[in-house]
């Protein structure tokens, strides 16, 4: 029986909230723009904007990372997603073009560079059979998608989810551009998938799928093409199981083959932290500038999987209180405070957040239109919209998930004043501190953890400074002014480059 994707032209998860586009030379965005976020307590906003700071288009020093991790017995709770109805969306692919027309308009980008910037470099789609326990085959759906290797070679997660589509895939690689080019890191997007409830697969069957899965798409990965990360429904074990694959079809290790795998093969430290207090180095620099003091910041996580609990920590060790955190079946809410610490320790890996935690029980969607000062949704794409967007309450949202929020829900959170920070910055450390981790298999070198944490925070550091004052003086949006800084510099690379004959 083989089991397809399902035929639609929408699709659900991470569904990029793609920004809008530059060009190569930075061009002042011309009066327009919609006022400058929701200066909230913003010490100065007017003297902010009327600061003609550099749009900091430069190149920074460059940094790195790449997908998404996750600790191997982490693969049960994240596959409780599956079990999930995710919220129905609109093609994310066509949002993602349509993002990219936007802001190619805005900074006048070359129609040339725009054209090829539309269209993904290569896209693969494979059926991988796999024999299951009780001895039938059944056959899944796979993909990989390169969007383009301007800046470098391709690199992306790999999801596993029972919505997968190609679509999806394709906006997701085109955002995984846009969010190395923005950390200034020397990677193009990339992004994989497989059509599966990981939930419903025993591990055995989970490996067997993984590792054929691998062997279709090595035609186009690769440690100096291709580098795969774990996203969603994937993890640490599942990039164990495709570098082994690939070391015993090439006869030799490659460790450099994928990032988010066990520090026992190869992994970085500080990896599967990495995306979580990311989030947390974002939501203390964007509170700063907010005029909100860091200690005692009511913060609600939606997600309670590698992103949402390591932000939750994270946020926490910063002074912040985390007054709500969800997972697929329900959230709790509790004013004075839920110490994420105390909390993953007792869950276990098939547990929930309400067995663990005291509190208010809510749900996910009360979760999101709570009274509290940050918003953090770690969890599916596309879960803000504009159904919801009305009434969320927080005064920021910092996208720890790909694409939580849709494009409608954006005008309508930006004309209430919330503060989005896009999740092609917010999220990026992960892919950060995947690049460190390639980096350190190429030298076959490994840092010490306070060494990439350091890093880590000054790229991530870097990459807000120089978003936020391009926000303010062209009073735009973050994730437009995110996205002015990426397309500039992916327009660059290519017009570097020339066209190939
Ligand atoms: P995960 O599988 O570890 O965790 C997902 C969490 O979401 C789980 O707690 C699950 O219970 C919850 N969840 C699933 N369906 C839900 C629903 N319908 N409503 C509410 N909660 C639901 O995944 P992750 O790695 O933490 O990734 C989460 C998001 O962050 C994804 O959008 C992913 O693409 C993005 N992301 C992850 C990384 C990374 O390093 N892991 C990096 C960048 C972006």
């Amino acid at each position: 029986m083989a089991r397809k994707a399902p035929k639609k032209s929408k699709n659900e998860n991470g569904n990029g909230p793609v920004a809008v586009a530059a060009v190569v030379e930075v061009k002042p965005v011309s009066g327009s723009k919609r006022p400058p976020g929701p200066l909230i307590n913003m010490p100065g906003a007017a003297a902010v904007s009327a600061t003609p700071m550099s749009p900091s288009l430069k190149a920074e020093p460059a940094p790195a990372p790449a997908a998404e991790p996750a600790p191997a017995a982490a693969l049960a709770s994240r596959s409780q997603a599956s079990a999930l109805a995710v919220p129905k969306r609109h093609d994310m692919w066509e949002q993602a073009q349509r993002q990219l027309d936007e802001v190619a308009k805005t900074i006048k980008l070359d129609p040339n560079v725009h054209v090829m910037l539309r269209h993904p470099k290569r896209t693969l789609e494979v059926s991988v059979p796999v024999r299951m326990d009780d001895g039938h085959v059944e056959v899944f759906q796979g993909y990989r998608v390169h969007h383009n290797q301007y800046r470098g070679p391709c690199k992306g997660g790999i999801r596993y989810h029972h919505e997968v589509s190609m679509e999806e895939v394709k906006a997701l690689a085109m955002l995984m551009t846009w969010k190395c080019a923005l950390m200034n890191i020397p990677y193009g997007g990339a992004k994989g998938g497989v059509v599966v409830d990981p939930n419903k697969l025993s591990q055995a069957e989970l490996e067997r799928m993984t590792r054929r899965f691998t062997s279709e798409i090595m035609l186009i990965i690769g440690p100096d093409r291709d580098i795969p990360a774990p996203d969603m429904g994937t993890n640490a074990q599942t990039m164990a199981w495709m570098m082994d694959t690939y070391a015993m079809i090439n006869g030799h290790s490659v460790p450099q083959i994928v990032t988010g795998k066990p520090v026992a093969v190869g992994g970085s430290l500080g990896r599967i932290e990495a995306t979580g207090r990311g989030v947390s180095f974002i939501t203390a620099a964007v509170a700063k500038e907010c005029g909100l003091d860091m200690k005692g910041l009511r913060v609600a996580v939606q997600g309670a999987g590698n992103v949402g609990s390591n932000a939750a920590k994270a946020v926490h060790e910063l002074g912040a209180r985390v007054v709500a955190i969800s997972d697929v079946k329900s959230g709790v809410y509790n004013e004075n405070g839920i110490d994420p610490f105390k909390l993953f320790s007792a869950m276990g890996p098939k547990d929930f957040v309400e067995n663990n935690c005291a509190g208010q029980k809510i749900s996910n969607e009360d979760l999101l239109k709570l009274d509290c000062d940050v918003l953090i949704p770690a969890a599916l794409g596309g879960v803000i919209t504009d159904a919801n967007a009305a009434q969320i309450k927080a005064k920021i949202i910092v996208e720890g998930a790909n694409g939580p929020t849709t494009p409608d829900a954006d005008a309508i959170l930006e004309k209430k004043g919330i503060i989005v920070v896009p999740d092609i910055l917010a999220n990026a450390g992960g892919v950060t501190v995947s690049y460190f981790e390639w980096v350190q298999g190429i030298q076959y070198y490994f840092w010490e953890l306070e060494e990439i944490n350091t890093r880590l925070h000054k790229i991530m550091k870097n990459a807000f400074t120089n978003l936020w004052a391009l926000s303010r003086r062209e009073r735009v949006s973050m994730r437009t002014a995110a996205m002015m800084i990426s397309v500039t510099r992916v327009a660059e690379a290519a017009k570097s480059l020339g066209l190939f004959p």
